[in-house]
């Protein structure tokens, strides 16, 4: 067997250790004689898991008790529609445009009521998240959303605006318990898990009470309705039973390393590692204003396409594999989430030193 460091953005490389034990339970789970793939979603068995994963998220965000916790399905894509459904009561909303899924977000938005840009960095790239201090933040606004970390990009928002006391929503799909939050600061924190957390097809939503209710927009249908699924206890309809029975496992490694001020701290020492060569090298350079800098995606170039691709295949073929750039910005991007360890970022700036070598010599 031979593992690769895998810098994709996502799906993303899971920590060895769950994949181990997913393994090893594959046949039969602990006595059941079926996998979890194979269970039912009404069995006390997949109760038992779905409600230990709730309490180790709770415990390692420290949710309080006014907040749900949702397992949903469709992608943080399908949030985009839902969270206005769900909210635009006054039919207002102000969007902060800082990367391409903010503004699918948007987009989306407006199908459904007014979508106002509160602040834009479109105009260079993404490359920064706008100024803070000077948002335009509607009076009746039924919340104000930003994408927290631009996965595209490779900026996060050090700091969150001031919504003026409307709900904040944000889509936190790629920062997603790389470090502690205070979750009272949002109305609904939500992502999709196939970066930090497990595999693809689970959507967690962190949504507090008071935003659950029956005024959702004409015609939402019931599977769209928040509603629906706080009440259930997201088993409505049959859940994404064996992505969260492995988004259950992260939950306990998180824990078991240390919480998530443990995973901030090793996040830090990985990132710096990276752009700290980045800020010393010749050939490669980062692509975003340092301040706005994400701890777990990291977009570089050289200035020179032909190297970049060059680069990229080299890297492959040393086991240093998916630092290709997401196809609307090119370069490279390496993608340095929870599971990526330490080794995995010095490996790759060790080939990064030595190409540069060979390139410049
Ligand atoms: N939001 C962010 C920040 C993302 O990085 C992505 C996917 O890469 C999405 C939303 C879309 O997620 P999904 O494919 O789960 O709909």
């Amino acid at each position: 067997m031979k593992r690769v460091y895998n810098f994709s953005a996502g799906p993303a490389v899971l920590p060895e250790e769950v994949l181990k034990e997913a393994a090893a339970e594959m046949l039969d789970y602990r006595g059941t004689g079926m996998s979890v793939m194979e269970m039912s979603h009404r069995s006390k068995t997949f109760a038992g898991i779905i409600q230990t994963a709730e309490q180790d998220l709770r415990d390692l965000l420290a949710i309080p008790d006014n907040y749900k916790v949702l397992f949903l399905q469709g992608g943080a894509s399908t949030q985009f529609a839902m969270i206005p459904m769900n909210l635009m009561r006054r039919k207002k909303a102000d969007y902060i445009i800082t990367g391409q899924w903010a503004k699918k977000a948007w987009q989306e938005a407006q199908k459904y009521g007014k979508a106002n840009v509160a602040a834009s960095s479109e105009d260079k790239t993404f490359s920064y998240i706008p100024d803070l201090s000077n948002l335009a933040i509607s009076e009746d606004a039924d919340y104000v959303y930003i994408c927290e970390n631009n996965t595209i990009y490779g900026t996060k928002f050090k700091t969150l605006p001031d919504t003026k006391g409307k709900p904040l929503v944000a889509d936190v799909s790629s920062c997603f318990l790389s470090e502690p939050v205070d979750v009272t600061k949002y109305g609904i924190l939500y992502g999709g898990a196939q970066k930090n957390i497990g595999p693809a097809g689970v959507t967690i939503v962190i949504i507090r009470e008071d935003l659950i209710t029956e005024e959702v927009l004409p015609g939402t249908p019931t599977m769209l309705r928040y509603k629906t699924h706080a009440d259930a206890g997201s088993l409505y309809n049959t859940p994404p039973a064996y992505g969260i029975y492995i988004c259950g496992k992260v939950f306990r490694w998180l824990k078991n390393l240390g919480g998530l001020e443990e995973m901030k701290k090793r996040n830090e020492e990985k990132a710096k590692i990276l752009y700290d060569y980045l800020d010393s090298s010749s050939l490669f350079h980062g692509t975003v204003k340092k301040k706005d800098r994400s701890l777990m995606n990291v977009p570089f170039v050289t200035g020179d396409k032909d190297l970049d691709a060059r680069f990229i295949q080299e890297a492959e073929a040393s086991g240093l594999v998916n630092l290709k750039g997401h196809r609307s910005v090119g370069g490279m991007r390496a993608s340095i989430y929870n599971a990526m360890p330490r080794e995995g970022v010095e490996t790759l700036v060790d080939f990064m030193k030595k190409y540069e070598k060979e390139i410049l010599n």
